[in-house]
């Protein structure tokens, strides 16, 4: 089977959509697992959903997914990621209100556990360093952790003597699971932040037992213009461009 590792879409529909082709371009997937954060930031929150639920999927929730539909205080977000959700809000259709709002905090799948932030605190906590990581193998069961959050493709690696250690997730180079346990980050699909503005996920293939992130450009301009045009935070619009 083949399932396609995506994260942090942030309402980010050209980002998504060149996602989905380069998915199809590469041989297809059989489901879609989703991490969380559809929504928040970006111009297109209610055809991201519709567009994800068109697929074979599964999708726990986000902070940006529960604060769009009230699940979470907006003091907790910073200035501009709060005026983006309050705007996030108006957008959403009572079936996207309701999808958000039934989101899943964590799903296991074989040997995998599917979240957003960490084990420990799957809505808010940030895995980017490798002490937080190393605390965070105790709280979950499976042999593999995917997560997002962060926007920055990571791999956290415990082997078997406890020891803790990580690595960016690097385009094209194949992760192979084997014996150590992991947690991935497969980088953000609609707002990157590692530097390279071009739309992240990863493809698991089950029987090969490997893993490998892909980049993707796509037209930031469109992104960006409607963002303008709907008055969202300048600050969200110009990151786009610099994967920050
Ligand atoms: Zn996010």
């Amino acid at each position: 089977m083949r399932y396609a590792i995506i994260a942090d879409i942030h309402a980010n529909l050209a980002a998504f959509t060149a996602v989905l082709a380069d998915i199809d371009q590469r041989g297809g997937m059989d489901e879609i697992w989703c991490l969380g954060d559809v929504v928040g930031y970006g111009p297109d929150p209610h055809q991201c959903i519709e567009l994800l639920r068109q697929h074979n999927h599964v999708c726990v929730a986000g902070n940006h997914d529960w604060a769009a539909v009230g699940k979470l205080n907006l003091a907790e977000f910073n200035p501009d990621a709060a005026a983006a959700c309050r705007w996030t809000a108006q957008q959403l259709t009572p079936e996207d209100i309701d999808y958000l709002e039934n989101l899943p905090l964590v799903i296991e799948k074989d040997d995998f556990t599917l979240l957003h932030g960490s084990p420990r605190e799957p809505i808010w906590e940030y895995l980017i360093s490798v002490s937080s990581a190393k605390e965070n193998f105790v709280y979950f069961h499976s042999q593999f952790c995917l997560v997002g959050h962060s926007h920055v493709p990571l791999v956290f690696r415990l082997n078997e003597t406890g020891a803790c250690s990580f690595s960016q997730f690097s385009a094209n180079i194949g992760l192979v699971l084997a014996r150590s346990r992991l947690i991935i980050n497969p980088g953000g699909v609609g707002q990157p932040r590692d530097g390279d503005p071009r739309a992240s996920y990863a493809i698991l293939d089950s029987e090969t037992g490997m893993v490998r992130l892909y980049r993707v450009a796509y037209d930031i301009g469109v992104t960006q213009a409607s963002m303008v045009r709907h008055n969202l935070p300048i600050r969200l619009v110009s990151r786009l461009s610099y994967g920050m």
